[in-house]
């Protein structure tokens, strides 16, 4: 069984009285323990594919299935409870809550499941990522890196069979973005999690197993490794 099926996906966006087709009928499969990356030219929809695929949006036709989940017809609240249980999200920018700790941070998925153990949890995941000393701090208080790394054990306290990330590596200097790199690789072959990642760096690419190039909304080249 896929871990993630895209079938006749497209978005469309409208803007004032023009409809802009953002995904024009994207197909693709992706199998448990793959590692993918998506490429292409800024505003070929990358991101957009990315949200849809990890259950952020939903698509203005066609389907996506998460771990045999159909994610369409669902409700905000459904799609996500669908992604507490498997799916984790590294952003961008970030996105850390600004009037949390670092460690309160990394604590927020783990108290959305109830965990006893959470602050124990968080503060080996701030650990395996190099920031144990860190947990006190507040997002203003970190570098870009230091707050990447916060939002990479906040995406690993879900557990999550499959991991999205928006140019993790981007805007961070070589080595942070090389450390970065190796955590989430490292999640892989630990654990078999499945990781799709956005992408321009192409010898982050490289070092997936197939990568989706995707041009004006469609899929231009579908190669692997
Ligand atoms: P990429 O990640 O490849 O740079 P995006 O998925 O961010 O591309 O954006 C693709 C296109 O969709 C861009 O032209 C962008 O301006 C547009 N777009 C993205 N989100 C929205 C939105 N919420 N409303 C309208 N247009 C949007």
């Amino acid at each position: 069984m896929s871990i993630l099926s895209v079938k006749q996906v497209s978005k469309t966006y409208q803007s004032g009285s023009r409809k802009l087709t953002v995904l024009d009928e994207v197909n693709f499969d992706i199998q448990a323990g793959d590692t993918i990356a998506i490429v292409g030219p800024s505003g070929s929809g990358k991101t957009t594919l990315l949200g849809l695929c990890a259950g952020l949006d939903s698509a203005s036709t066609g389907s996506v299935s998460l771990n045999g989940q159909s994610m369409e017809n669902l409700s905000e609240d459904q799609r996500a409870d669908i992604r507490s249980k498997f799916v984790g999200f590294i952003f961008q920018n970030f996105q850390l809550l600004p009037t949390l700790t670092a460690l309160e941070n990394v604590m927020v998925p783990l108290e959305l499941k109830k965990r006893k153990d959470a602050k124990q949890k968080a503060l080996e995941l701030l650990t395996k990522v190099g920031l144990g000393n860190r947990a006190t701090h507040y997002p203003t208080q970190l570098s870009g890196g230091e707050q990447q790394r916060v939002s990479i054990a906040r995406a690993f306290a879900n557990e999550p069979k499959i991991l999205f990330a928006d140019e993790p590596t981007g805007n961070l200097d070589t080595e942070t973005g090389e450390m970065i790199e190796k955590l989430i690789f490292d999640l892989n072959k630990e654990q078999g999690t499945t990781l799709v990642l956005v992408t321009h760096d192409l010898e982050l690419a490289k070092k997936t197993n197939r990568i989706i190039h995707i041009k004006g909304g469609k899929i231009q080249e579908d190669t692997y490794a």
